[in-house]
């Protein structure tokens, strides 16, 4: 893929002057920047225009620019070294932006602004457990949760500043956020390194603390979330919704929902199997008979006992128990024939027993 030029990419010609270049690159920043512009593309263009910007800033990388294109920098200078002592806080000061965050995103370092110590998490995977009942797992079932989170605060962009007042670089460790600290003893030098106590190892100082999120850069929200559960979980199926998770400026967490079935009282499930018990009377299992068995997919199934069943004989229904989860076709369902024992027979019954002892 060949690189697009750096001058179109900001949109500006090969006599810009400074003044124009950061002009330009600073409007397109803002338009791309991630947190007002959270998409993959956006995110490309943002780093296109910042290293174009960051090339064409420093005099002599524009130089090596203009004599040998992308392959005067490309061999020259590693990432880094192209954004080494860009300062972007200088554009972008005062704007609610932490630009060092967002390079750290991006390139997994720290550029210009003095590398501030802030943390580039992401966001926290929550957990959200949720009870259904076996007919919803049966159907699958399409419901509205709501979850509690941290988010970063949109008010400050998760930089702790109320909008339109800077944060400056700390005076006392040069932004950095540690201080080193040298001894020489008679054995040698040592040196040791404490967080900068003033800025307690931002690297940075707020002038005016976010109102919404009292400096913290983020807030707890709830958050209503339609899912969607497949048929066929069982107790412990977890769906994983990508980025529903905690925010954080290194991105968001997952959001994991974690189903647990309650007990049915008709059925016992194993697997995409179901069991249940049916009582039928000395008669029917001695004669033979038909019985209807209500489904789990609330079906009329009519079933044949036959003729001599005893007590504990297993029926199976094909494909009546549950779906297969991510899978086609469904369990079976097992009836456990129970026969009932008649108890408080009047007389003309027992004497029918009776004969029927005899018979027998
Ligand atoms: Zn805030
Ligand atoms: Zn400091």
């Amino acid at each position: 893929m060949t690189k697009e030029d750096y001058y179109n990419i900001l949109g500006i010609d090969k006599n810009s002057d400074k003044k124009e270049i950061k002009k330009e690159y600073r409007k397109l920043a803002l338009k791309y920047h991630p947190d007002k512009n959270p998409s993959k593309i956006a995110e490309e263009k943002f780093k296109n225009i910042s290293e174009a910007y960051a090339v064409l800033s420093d005099d002599q990388k524009r130089k090596m620019y203009d004599t040998y294109g992308h392959a005067g920098i490309d061999q020259q200078y590693s990432t880094e070294d192209i954004f080494r002592g860009v300062d972007f806080g200088d554009i972008f000061g005062g704007m609610g932006f932490d630009f060092n965050d967002i390079f750290k995103q991006f390139f997994g370092h720290q550029y210009g602004f003095g590398g501030s110590r802030r943390v580039q998490r992401k966001g926290a995977d929550l957990r959200y457990d949720i009870e259904v009942d076996l007919q919803d797992a049966y159907k699958g079932l399409e419901t509205e949760i709501r979850v509690p989170r941290i988010e970063v605060c949109e008010e400050c962009n998760g930089t702790g500043a109320e909008k339109g007042t800077s944060i400056k670089k700390c005076s006392q460790c040069n932004g950095n956020g540690q201080i080193k600290h040298t001894r020489k003893t008679a054995f040698g030098v040592f040196s040791q390194i404490t967080p900068c106590n003033k800025c307690q190892g931002q690297g940075t100082i707020i002038e005016k603390y976010c109102k919404k999120c009292r400096g913290n850069g983020n807030i707890q929200v709830n958050r209503d979330i339609d899912i969607k559960i497949p048929k066929g979980v069982d107790n412990g199926s977890q769906l994983r919704l990508a980025g529903e998770g905690e925010s954080g400026l290194g991105g968001s967490g997952d959001l994991y929902i974690v189903i647990h079935i309650k007990k049915n009282i008709k059925y016992r499930r194993n697997g995409a199997d179901l069991y249940m018990s049916r009582m039928i009377t000395y008669p029917q299992a001695a004669l033979g008979t038909k019985i209807n068995v209500e489904t789990i997919g609330d079906d009329v199934e009519k079933i044949k006992i036959p003729e001599g069943t005893e007590y504990g004989d297993i029926i199976r229904i094909k494909n009546r128990g549950m779906p297969y989860l991510r899978g086609r076709g469904y369990g079976d369902l097992y009836i456990e024939i129970k026969i009932e024992t008649p108890k408080r027979l009047n007389r003309n019954a027992k004497r029918l027993l009776d004969e029927l002892n005899n018979e027998l």
